[in-house]
């Protein structure tokens, strides 16, 4: 197994793409340019002059109504969370996103796109260390029926719940020790998915204008209306781990620990965020003494790296 390793990384030459966006209908291009080390994931409004570079955060949140939307300067970039997930769980660390409009294209609803778009420039390892964050004690936030936590773990790990009152979905449950690897094959390819009875309703309301069966699964009553299906059986719930990951990506470190989520959703998963990056008494910020992808699965060996932290 092929872990993140010791040293932060950028891409190795500038991605240029473009697409619908989810609520505007509209097409959208953007440019992610490589980026030095400590410059972080920050994002840029193009079509504005003078727009500031905005290092996210949790706390650079502005809405998570259907969407994660961080604020630039006082404009909106919505749906960064696929795009956020892909950087994160394809060990990117460093990238400026130029986007000329107010969101992050949808594409095909999933970050399949994104980490093809990466696999293709390719990634580069820069020479500085990255920061991880490591939890020490648990941390639990729980809200309106969904529920949140890390426990402490020696690798990167998602267990994601979902437990819908619907014939096609009902109770089902996802497990994946995110690795570059595990994150393309795994959670990349689940799309976003949808009632066809809200869908009905967004477009009544003049929201998420550019939705539909090409950049999102959509369900009706017992059965999915796209003619290919699922990509996977779990795919739904995959997409809540990628969402998850998405919106813990803005906390800046990639984790060692254990995420169990009930019913999250990007409100809950943001005051996860916020609420573990104060609790500075549960977790260290800590350097890996040596490559990770070196050691594999060699816990001793990680153990060792984290007793030098
Ligand atoms: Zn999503």
């Amino acid at each position: 197994m092929k872990n993140y390793g010791a040293y932060q990384t950028t891409i190795c030459s500038e991605i240029r793409f473009s697409g619908i966006g989810l609520h505007s209908g509209k097409e959208i291009h953007v440019r992610v340019h490589p980026a030095p080390a400590d410059f972080g994931v920050r994002f840029k409004r193009g079509d504005v002059l003078n727009s500031e570079s905005v290092k996210v955060s949790p706390f650079s949140v502005l809405s998570t109504q259907l969407a994660t939307s961080i604020k630039c300067g006082e404009l909106p970039i919505s749906t960064i969370e696929h795009i956020s997930a892909a950087f994160y769980g394809m060990g990117v660390d460093n990238v400026l996103v130029e986007v000329f409009g107010a969101e992050i294209p949808i594409l095909d609803g999933s970050a399949l796109p994104f980490v093809n778009m990466i696999n293709e420039v390719g990634i580069k390892t820069l020479t500085r260390k990255r920061k991880y964050l490591k939890i020490n004690r648990k941390i639990v936030i729980e809200k309106d029926g969904k529920l949140i936590e890390m426990l402490p773990s020696r690798f990167m790990k998602i267990t994601t719940h979902i437990d819908f009152d619907n014939p096609f979905i009902g109770y089902q449950k996802a497990f994946v020790n995110i690795t570059p690897e595990t994150f393309a094959k795994e959670l990349a390819p689940a799309r976003t998915f949808g009632f066809k009875k809200d869908v009905d309703q967004l477009w009544s309301l003049g929201l998420a204008k550019g939705g539909s069966l090409d950049n999102a699964v959509v369900i009706d009553n017992d059965k999915v209306l796209n003619p290919g299906g699922l990509r996977m059986p779990d795919e739904l719930v995959k997409h809540k781990a990628l969402d998850l990951l998405g919106d813990l990506a803005l906390i800046g470190y990639r984790f060692f620990g254990h995420v169990r989520a009930y019913k999250s959703g990007h409100l809950i998963n943001n005051i996860f965020a916020r609420s573990l990056l104060i609790s500075t008494d549960l977790y260290s910020i800590i350097e890996l003494e040596e490559e990770l992808e070196a050691i594999g699965s060699d816990i001793p060996a990680i153990e060792r790296s984290f007793a030098t932290a």
